[in-house]
This record gives structure tokens, C-alpha cells and sequence, in this order.
């Protein structure tokens, strides 16, 4: 293949501007469609508040339910406080690799499933279905692949974020609660009448460490290691000579595969119970925020057996099967009963300053997954 055609590919997708918030990826989303659509494909738009578009398109087969999904996001995150030394949308280059916010994640995946889309396209797909879905706000609430798996299903999917070519079954999920312990206000000299809802909530904040290191590092994943939790933020205070009424802390709990949003709600209130004996009478409690499951994958299901084999084929070695810390979309699709699992190019820089993508990676990755739609769609590129 011309792997000139996925790099300039991925330069086009870099041009728009498509940080979220606020996202505004319909301009990115309609370029991305209007391709597909010059290569044959059907393609819907589903748009969005706000300049948001969300792109599906599909073609070949005539079964009632596609076998493959292949699926990205549009949107990048904020450029952050670090200032870049490159142009986060000029597509500079610096050897094999490309900078630019998105480079890495994920608009070098969206280049690859197009490259991938356009190789199989020109083929002829012949009996299954493949649909690709590229989608909007995966780096804020999802809103894209919440909405993509009311409106489609399939037996298999692969979410293209970047995994250095290697195969990902597993990621973590989170949950985000904030705790309030509650106090007395009066006047600083009051020590009668006061009750200091900020030393209680020290109590709390011992008991979060507790948890932190002793309970949580018990049980390891095989391939995301422990859960665990932090306090993220923390409130209170009303002057310098008044006793705190109240208190709040924001904890986020980091999840393995398995874990219940239950369990974990019933795991923080016992966190309170184990502050309240230290620090009686104390009142607080806790109120779930967000919810976001953790994902594997069996590596015997076909898709990842399948995504091994086309690896091995293109790349000419086989893929470590990994897992990966931060939370995906994947969870989602897999949720909605949809074999899932994650592949995607090479490069730095997620979430950071100065991202880059591997440009021959971006080409491995579009051969790749053109390669696994053979495998399941039975097209020929
Ligand atoms: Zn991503």
C-alpha cells in the first residue's frame, strides 16, 4: 500500500481544531464522511448541540447485524498550561513522527481506519457488513459511543486509541464520589459549642489511606495491577475564627475488571465507619457521582484471536495482549454485549504536551485492520 495515503490522511484530520470542550468535531466529522463517501460508502451524520457530528458510515453484506465495528473519537483534549514548542495544528514533523494535538490521540487511528476503509472499499466488500464510527466527546462524557450503541450493534469491535501496535483486553474504570463530613459552626473561641467538620474529615482522609495501602493492593489484576483511590479535591471553611460547618472531599476510585458500582459505594461508607472509630460521632456521608465500568476482553474471543493473526501477518510478529490504566469507550461497547477490544498506532504524548504519532506505525495500523476486515467481512483489499 502507499503510505503516503494514511500520513496525509492524518495531517487533514490534524487541521481541525476539535478540543473538547467544546468539541466542535462536525467539520473533522464531515470531512472524515465525505471521503467514505467518494469511496462508496454509506454514510450518516448525526448531529449534535453545539457543532457536533458524529459519523457512521457502512458498506457491503446484507447480514441483519455487521461483524466488525471499527470506532474512534473525534475530539482531542485541551492544549494544557505547558506551552508547546511545536504547532499543535501545523502537522510539523520530525523524522517518522508528526506532533500535533490529536496526533497520537487519536486522529492517527481515525487516518488508519480510513486508509483501512478506502484499501477494502476499493476490494469490494462481499458478505458482512463493516461499519465504521467515528464519534464525538470520548474525552468528556462519551456522548458519541453512548449514543452509537443505542443505534447499532455487531459482533465484534475494535475502539482504534493507540496501544504501540500491541492488543489491549483490558482497562481500568473509575468511580467519583464526594464525601461530606458535617460540623458545628460557631465562633472560634467556642470550643463548647463548635464541632470541626475539617479534623473530622482528617479521620476520613486517614481511612481513604488506609484503604489506599492496605486493602486495595491485595488483589492485582494480571494486566492493570491494583485498584486504587486518591482524593482529588477538598472544600471547607468559613473564616479563620469560626469552627467549619462542613467538609468536602471528591475521591476517585480507579476499578478492575469486576468490581461493582456497588461494592465500591459500600466500600467508601465503610471508610466512613472506620474514621468514626477513631473520631466518634462523626456524621458524614457519601454521594456517588460517576460511574464508569472497567473492561477485558477473554483473549480467546475471536476478535482478539483474529486482530493476533492479522498482526502477525502484516507486521510479521505477534502482539503482546495488554492492558491500559486510563478508561475507554470500550467499556461501553462492550457493555452493550459487543466483543471489544482496543488497537492502535505508536507515539507519546496523550493528555501531555508535545504529542506525536509514529507515522509507519499509522500505515501498520490501516494495514492491519484493513487485513482484519478480511478476516471477518470477507472483503479482499
Ligand atoms: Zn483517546
Amino acid at each position: 500500500m502507499n503510505g503516503q495515503d494514511a500520513i496525509a490522511l492524518t495531517r487533514a484530520l490534524l487541521q481541525f481544531n476539535t478540543v473538547n470542550p467544546p468539541g466542535r468535531e462536525r467539520d473533522c466529522a464531515r470531512h472524515a464522511g465525505a471521503l467514505l463517501e467518494e469511496w462508496g460508502f454509506k454514510v450518516d451524520y448525526h448531529e449534535y448541540e453545539d457543532a457536533r457530528t458524529s459519523v457512521i458510515a457502512r458498506a457491503g453484506g446484507s447480514d441483519a447485524k455487521p461483524p466488525l465495528c471499527l470506532t474512534g473519537h473525534l475530539d482531542v483534549v485541551p492544549l494544557g498550561a505547558r506551552p508547546w514548542s511545536k504547532n499543535p495544528f501545523a502537522s510539523e514533523t520530525d523524522g517518522d513522527r508528526l506532533y500535533g494535538r490529536g496526533a497520537y490521540d487519536m486522529k492517527g487511528s481515525l487516518a488508519a481506519m480510513l486508509e483501512a476503509a478506502r484499501l477494502v472499499a476499493g476490494g469490494g466488500l462481499a458478505a458482512g457488513e463493516l461499519v465504521l464510527a467515528f464519534v464525538i466527546d470520548e474525552e468528556y462524557q462519551s456522548l458519541g459511543t453512548a449514543d452509537l450503541v443505542r443505534r447499532e450493534t455487531a459482533d465484534a469491535a475494535v475502539v482504534t486509541e493507540p496501544t504501540g501496535l500491541e492488543v489491549c483486553v483490558a482497562h481500568k474504570g473509575f468511580v467519583w464520589a464526594r464525601i461530606e463530613t458535617q460540623g458545628r459552626a460557631a465562633h472560634g473561641s467556642r470550643y463548647d459549642e463548635g464541632d470541626d467538620a475539617i479534623v473530622r474529615m482528617g479521620h476520613v482522609l486517614a481511612a481513604i489511606d488506609r484503604l489506599e495501602r492496605e486493602v486495595l493492593p491485595r488483589r492485582p489484576h494480571p494486566l492493570l495491577g491494583r485498584a486504587s483511590v486518591h482524593a482529588s479535591t477538598i472544600a471547607g471553611g468559613l473564616g479563620l475564627s469560626t469552627f467549619p460547618d462542613r467538609c468536602l472531599v471528591e475521591v476517585e476510585r480507579r476499578t478492575l475488571p469486576g468490581e461493582r458500582d456497588e461494592e465500591i459505594a459500600a466500600e467508601l461508607n465503610r471508610v466512613l465507619e472506620d474514621a468514626a472509630r477513631v473520631s466518634p460521632r462523626l456524621i458524614g456521608r457519601v454521594e456517588v457521582l460517576l460511574t464508569r465500568p472497567a473492561y477485558e476482553i477473554d483473549p480467546g474471543a475471536p476478535v482478539v484471536r483474529a486482530l493476533v493473526e492479522s498482526i502477525r501477518a502484516v507486521h510479521g510478529r505477534a502482539p503482546r495482549l495488554i492492558g491500559e490504566f486510563p478508561w475507554f469507550d470500550a467499556a461501553l461497547l462492550g457493555a452493550a454485549g459487543i466483543p471489544t477490544v482496543m488497537f492502535g498506532p505508536q507515539g507519546t504524548g496523550a493528555h501531555a504536551a508535545e504529542e506525536w504519532v509514529d507515522l509507519s506505525s499509522v500505515v501498520t495500523c490501516a494495514e492491519v485492520l484493513a487485513d482484519l476486515t478480511v478476516r471477518f467481512c470477507g472483503s479482499a483489499p
